[in-house]
């Protein structure tokens, strides 16, 4: 099964709610002429952070633990949400790291390994 545009919207708009429920964010097509261009069906995702890349061929796991680690903040004064680590890593000022496992993305901290959140795809795998 491959992600639609509609599936990638949902999950951009989930992990946009995840670090701020009134931001805004758009899919466009990677190649507004050719969407096939690159493969795959791709998009781009633009985020209040960062433009993420999301192909057909992503799992549902896969785009929202990409959209969650690029989307991460912190460290770049230049960002917008400056000095606020996301995805929270609980008690530490650093962000958690997002990664797959199986379908659905895990938070770890970078620094003891250990899971801080789980989440599930808002699109089924
Ligand atoms: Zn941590």
């Amino acid at each position: 099964m491959s992600l639609t545009d509609g599936d990638v919207a949902l999950l951009a708009r989930q992990a946009a709610d995840l670090l701020d429920p009134a931001s805004d964010v758009r899919i466009e097509p990677a190649d507004p002429v050719d969407p096939y261009r690159f493969g795959s069906q791709s998009w781009v995702v633009r985020t209040p952070v960062a433009n993420v890349g999301a192909s057909a061929e992503d799992s549902a796991a896969e785009l929202l633990a990409r959209l969650v680690d690029q989307m991460s903040t912190y460290g770049d004064e230049a960002a917008p949400f400056y000095g606020r680590a996301f995805p929270a890593c609980p008690g530490h000022r650093h962000p958690a790291r997002a990664v797959v496992d199986g379908s659905e993305v895990v938070l770890r901290c970078p620094e003891t390994d250990h899971e801080v959140a789980r989440i599930r795809p808002a699109v089924p795998a």
